[in-house]
């Protein structure tokens, strides 16, 4: 090969490296869940209900959410005295089961700021309930328990296990009723519970942040509750450090907090 032949070769091909990387940097318009291998299924939906169902915020700001799903319970306590103490505002994805038992840390939860939102009754695989039953005895009626303990009815919903069919999307959206994945699991809940696996959450996280990132962990009155409330403390100085703010999930997609009814 000539070389006149080669170095035209070679430009065209680092044209088309940097045309492609270009194309990457300004484009990031889809939705990924950092941390797990592509769940087809939650893309498939993220994709189908791109203003209703989102993972993260595509925002390139310097912004987590960090989101705590199946409580309240006395872990929750914990929690609000760490983000109080650091002034930092987060999620609260319930159970209505257990907000009906816990009501007074749902109030003491709304009245420090944070977001309230629905989790389902008793946490099921919804996917396989029919869509009179998924309303009546798990979203809606936790969306009354919600209103009796904190007057109103939160305008987001975070899935069990990530899993729902379309129907249950669908009558969601005419309710008017956001939904919220994650996308940074941390496994929290996969954690020993004999000893301080706390760094190891904080590590995953650390690994996997980006601007914009919604983390998943756990306030359920679960063994493992005392490595996330230690992660969360150990969370904060790295994430401050690195330049975030803690926003909640309404004000990181600019979304509502409650149902306007
Ligand atoms: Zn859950």
């Amino acid at each position: 090969m000539k070389t006149s032949t080669f170095s035209f070769l070679l430009l065209v091909s680092s044209l088309f490296i940097f045309a492609a990387s270009a194309a990457h940097a300004t484009q990031r318009k889809a939705q990924h869940i950092r941390t797990l291998p592509p769940e087809p299924e939650i893309e498939r939906q993220v994709a189908k209900y791109q203003n209703q169902y989102f993972l993260e915020s595509l925002s390139e700001r310097k912004e987590v959410a960090i989101t705590f799903d199946d409580g309240p319970s006395a872990y929750t306590l914990e929690l609000l005295k760490i983000l109080k103490r650091n002034d930092i505002k987060a999620t609260f994805f319930w159970q209505g089961k257990n907000v009906e038992k816990y009501p007074d840390i749902a109030r003491q939860a709304l009245a420090d700021g944070h977001t309230i939102a629905n989790h389902t009754y008793s946490h099921p695989h919804s996917k396989t309930l029919d869509v009179d039953t998924f309303w009546n005895e798990e979203v809606g009626r936790t969306q009354a328990i919600i209103k009796d303990a904190v007057g109103f009815e939160p305008a987001l919903f975070r899935p069990p296990f990530g899993e729902m069919n379309d129907e249950e999307i669908e009558l969601l959206k005419q309710k008017g009723i956001y939904l919220i994945g994650w996308s940074i699991d941390p496994k929290d809940w996969s954690m020993s519970d004999n000893k301080d696996s706390s760094q190891q959450i904080v590590d995953v996280v650390n690994k996997h942040l980006h601007p914009g990132a919604i983390v998943l962990m756990h306030d359920g009155m679960y063994d493992f509750g005392i490595n996330t409330v230690r992660a969360v403390e150990r969370m904060i100085p790295m994430l401050k450090q690195k330049g975030y703010r803690f926003v909640t999930v309404d004000k990181l997609l600019e979304l509502p907090i409650r149902l306007k009814h």
